[in-house]
């Protein structure tokens, strides 16, 4: 049992909580606290952690999926004792050391890995912009965590499609879609389907078009991600 909860996005569901461009959530899963991504600015990401009852400092893991500002810029307010952070090896040099001087372990992933049960990493994906994505089993299969699908969606599905052995349950993060035409988007859901992708929680960087498209393309099974979004996994 599980839930994934949605700190930090471009949009909310309530208006108690901050909007902000970034991303960041937590992902809890048979006791285990992972927190994918801080979201770029601390006042948003501690505010919206305290409003939904989300201790940073509760956690065992923190997952950076790219070394852009809006997903790493509020790292000081999630670091702590006894944190293992986990980011692709090519993050600037320094990174490592930063982590470890706020007595967090730093551990750089350049091929896929389990590194916690339940828990992989994809590896590092891209060429230009290098990112990693999230892959946990959840009880109808498993899920894709995406920080802006830099890569390419399907892409980044397609390999973690082939290293969780199976179909992906769903889908979550950003897309970054916001520079396709409409007929683009249509053929990305088409190839997501093709995948046997069964859900889709687009956010973030999608873009309002590409997320409007994708809830046509997945009727009845798209998942409406802002923060504060609570997705029992
Ligand atoms: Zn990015
Ligand atoms: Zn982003």
């Amino acid at each position: 049992m599980g839930e994934i909860t949605i700190i930090y996005d471009n949009r909310t569901t309530r208006d108690d909580l901050y909007p902000g461009w970034g991303f960041s959530a937590l992902i809890e899963r048979d006791g285990r606290r992972l927190l994918f991504d801080v979201g770029a600015d601390k006042i948003v990401l501690e505010h919206n952690a305290a409003a939904l009852g989300v201790d940073l400092k509760k956690t065992d893991y923190l997952f950076l999926s790219h070394e852009h500002c809006d997903h790493v810029g509020a790292i000081s307010s999630a670091l702590h004792v006894g944190l293992t952070v986990v980011y692709p090896a090519s993050f600037s040099r320094g990174f490592g050391k930063r982590i470890e001087d706020a007595k967090s372990d730093a551990v750089p992933i350049a091929a896929p890995i389990e590194f916690m049960p339940g828990f992989r990493s994809t590896g590092e994906l891209g060429t230009e912009i290098v990112e990693q994505a999230l892959i946990v089993d959840g009880n109808d299969g498993p899920i894709l965590i995406t920080g802006c699908a830099h890569p390419g969606i399907v892409n980044v599905a397609r390999v973690a499609t082939a290293l969780a052995g199976g179909p992906l349950s769903l889908v979550v993060g950003g897309f970054h879609l916001g520079a396709k035409k409409e007929a683009e988007v249509r053929g990305i859901a088409a190839a997501l389907r093709g995948l046997g992708v069964a859900r889709v929680g687009p956010c973030h960087c999608t873009g309002a078009q590409a997320i409007a498209v994708l809830a046509e393309e997945f009727a009845g099974r798209f998942v409406d991600v802002r923060a504060g979004a609570r997705i029992p996994i």
